[in-house]
């Protein structure tokens, strides 16, 4: 189990699984990155980076939330969008 966290648009409903913080050198906490169900792994590259701007472009001037599903259990009646749904529309 563990905690997962989400960037969400409460405007629309919709969330995007980050997965879970991760402790990185010296410390410092990063979250998994955007999961990829074609490569059957969470990405933490640039493809990351251009799914959640492409989130924040389609999801501009809505009410936005970086919550975690302990905080926040309304994200249980989100819909979830897959990263790979914002890759096909990047590529
Ligand atoms: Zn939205």
């Amino acid at each position: 189990m563990g905690t997962y966290y989400y960037l969400c648009c409460k405007t629309c409903r919709i969330s995007l699984n980050l997965g879970k913080k991760l402790a990185k050198e010296g410390g410092r906490l990063v979250v998994q990155g955007v999961y990829s169900d074609k490569e059957r792994a969470w990405l933490n590259d640039k493809r990351a980076w251009d799914i959640i701007q492409a989130f924040f472009q389609q999801h501009e001037g809505h009410d936005l939330l970086f919550v975690n599903d302990d905080d926040f259990s309304q994200i249980q009646l989100y819909d979830y969008v897959e990263g790979d749904d914002f890759w096909d529309g990047v590529t």
